[in-house]
């Protein structure tokens, strides 16, 4: 998919989309997971990625697609062992985004110690709103994020509860993969994930970011 930078106007080809799980604490507790001593990363395919306005095909192989709202990252300069106190300087956007996930193909690859990457990386698994610059957000660590469900509110977080904070992650992703322009970081879930069904409005909203809605289809 190309986007376009928002501070520029050029087109922004995406790369990796690499995602963090457990980054809060209260999610971890509501899936009987363990608080991380270090990020869980996984990863989703480019084709995974769809904009508002588009709509989540619910798969075939599963019967418990999830909702997890999440702060996203745009990577803009790139680059490899980035210093901690440098990593803000290498994002170029911010978004909201959802990191749609098979909850019952997870569930079934945990227990077996498997991949994600099937239970995340359905085609339109990562719904991706509109970019705000980075230039726009002061410290990422204040966003309020939310989900509503056919106007429902099911997910209420602050990106000041992250367990591992955005600089930190980007620090420590770039010390395994070189950080690309175009490569996007889904930062992790705040409570209250659950299902979702067909025809089913789904509507991102924060007090910093611009809303993200997509329909189940
Ligand atoms: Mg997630």
């Amino acid at each position: 998919m190309i986007l376009t930078d928002p501070d520029s106007g050029t087109p922004v080809k995406v790369g990796k989309i690499l995602c963090i799980g457990r980054n809060y604490a209260l999610h971890a507790a509501e899936m009987n997971d363990a608080v991380p001593t270090h990020p869980v990363i996984f990863l989703k395919p480019p084709t995974s990625l769809i904009k508002t306005g588009d709509c989540v095909i619910l798969p075939q192989m599963s019967t418990d697609v999830h909702h997890e709202v999440e702060l996203v990252v745009m990577i803009g300069q790139g680059g490899k062992n980035i210093p901690l106190e440098q990593s803000l300087n290498h994002v170029a956007a911010y978004a909201l985004g959802l990191d749609m996930t098979a909850r019952d193909i997870q569930s079934d690859a945990k227990a077996k110690g498997n991949p994600w990457s099937v239970a995340k990386g359905f085609d339109t698994f990562a719904p991706l709103g509109p970019l705000v610059p980075s230039s726009q957000i002061t410290d990422p660590q204040t966003i309020m994020l939310s989900l509503t469900v056919n106007d429902q509110v099911k997910q209420q977080g602050s990106t000041s509860d992250m367990i591992f904070s955005v600089p930190y992650l980007i620090s420590y992703c770039s010390k395994i993969f070189t950080l690309e322009k175009g490569d996007l970081l889904y930062t992790g879930t705040p409570e209250g994930v659950g299902p979702v069904t067909q025809g089913d409005q789904l509507k991102a909203t924060s007090d910093q970011l611009a809303t993200l809605e997509v329909t189940v289809n």
